[in-house]
């Protein structure tokens, strides 16, 4: 397959000769009309009637006991991770393939994110590269999971599903279960991604999304946690709003808080957008069809959705045979205003995360050598 053959199947995909970015937001619904509100009524900031909308939506739409809207998918991992316990000096365990808002966030606990590898069927945290860290570093005490030299707690562990493809969650649960840590899950690329059924993010005690422009839905910059019972989303609520007591006048703070509220301005934007949420799934998983049936007999392997999933096929993405036949991708497709895009690099190889403790991470550094993400914005259903 030459790239040059990528370049005219994208540019007929999208019908346009212009620049084609990686993804683009699309505001076509109510987004004018309900910012519009919000400006009219003043409450643009922290309080406002959009901000416990866009909760109750979430609520609805994902099946979790309690949605806390933030200013932004890192501070939801932020706040989750609080919530689970997280402090400084805690090991946290993640995947070396990810974006590095997964670790900044572990990192802004004061925690050390520890990278195991992935798995090639979800590109996610692989359960069994888990169960395998554990049993080399760590020992069951009655303080919970613990480091056997160092004596750090494991205190979570937070798998990302990668593109919008599920982990396997069911193997994951078991080891996490098992060695009594706690799972919180990124889950910021894959809001409408569902595992056996079940929405993502659901199943860790606690799961962050992001609304960032580039993703699936977006309210500029935003982000929920998806808290596990209401009890702990009442509190998840409390410590990203400052941990204020009401009172009418009084201010008084129980606990350090996060001022992590997501504005008004911000909820009225993604309310509209979650009006359009089903259509853009729709509309990318049928853009996904095409591009997997165009790569069907080259030598590019275009990366599908793991039987037990409903992926929402947040970014599309293939796996070339090597690093210079991705290399050589990347420069034709992009020279030529397609753009395209490698995989992050793994996250061990940045400054601040070099000294990171890592198993052995086979599957990440395939992946991070051969993988490139197409243009993925939703397409009009009319073109397809
Ligand atoms: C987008 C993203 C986040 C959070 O991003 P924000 O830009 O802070 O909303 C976290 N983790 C992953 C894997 C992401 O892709």
């Amino acid at each position: 397959m030459t790239p040059l053959k990528i370049n005219d199947f994208v540019r007929e995909l999208y019908a346009t000769n212009d620049f084609i970015p990686l993804h683009a937001p699309t505001f076509q619904g109510n987004e004018k009309a309900y910012v519009t509100q919000t400006i009219d009524s003043t409450f643009v900031s922290s309080v406002g009637k959009f901000v416990d909308e866009f909760e109750t939506k979430m609520e609805e739409f994902t099946g979790s006991a309690k949605a806390v809207a933030t200013v932004n998918g890192t501070a939801a991992l932020h706040a989750a991770l609080y919530m689970a316990g997280v402090r400084a000096g805690d090991l946290v365990i993640t995947q070396a393939l990810t974006f590095v808002a997964t670790c900044n966030a572990v990192h802004h606990m004061g925690a050390e994110a520890v990278f195991v590898d992935v798995s090639p069927k979800s590109l996610g945290l692989c359960p069994k590269a888990l169960d395998e860290f554990l049993q080399e570093h760590a020992i069951q005490t009655e303080q919970g999971c613990i480091h056997k030299q160092t004596k750090q707690r494991f205190q979570a562990v937070v798998p990302m599903h990668t593109f919008g493809h599920p982990v396997e969650l069911d193997e994951l649960m078991q080891v996490c279960s098992k060695w009594n840590i706690t799972i919180v899950e990124d889950a910021a690329e894959s809001l409408g991604s569902y595992y056996k059924g079940v929405h993502t993010g659901t199943f860790g005690e606690f799961g962050a999304v992001s609304f960032n422009g580039n993703k699936i839905i977006t309210t500029g910059g935003g982000g929920i946690v998806l808290c596990k019972s209401a009890e702990a989303g009442a509190h998840t609520k409390h410590i990203t709003t400052t941990a204020k007591v009401p009172h009418p006048f009084e201010f008084y703070h129980d606990e350090a808080g996060f001022n992590y509220r997501m504005p008004n301005l911000n909820a009225a934007l993604g309310c509209a957008q979650l009006e359009k949420l089903e259509m853009f799934i729709g509309q990318k998983r049928a853009l996904a069809k095409l591009y997997q049936s165009f790569f069907e007999k080259s030598d590019l392997t275009f990366v599908t959705e793991p039987e037990y999933a409903k992926s929402n096929y947040w970014l599309n993405a293939i796996i070339c045979p090597d690093k210079e036949s991705r290399d050589f991708v990347l420069q034709e497709t992009n020279a030529a205003g397609v753009m395209t895009r490698p995989i992050w690099q793994l996250m061990h190889r940045l400054p601040m995360f070099k000294d990171a403790l890592c198993g052995n991470l086979h599957n990440s550094e395939f992946i991070e050598s051969r993988l490139i993400n197409l243009p993925s914005s939703p397409l009009e259903i009319q073109s397809l």
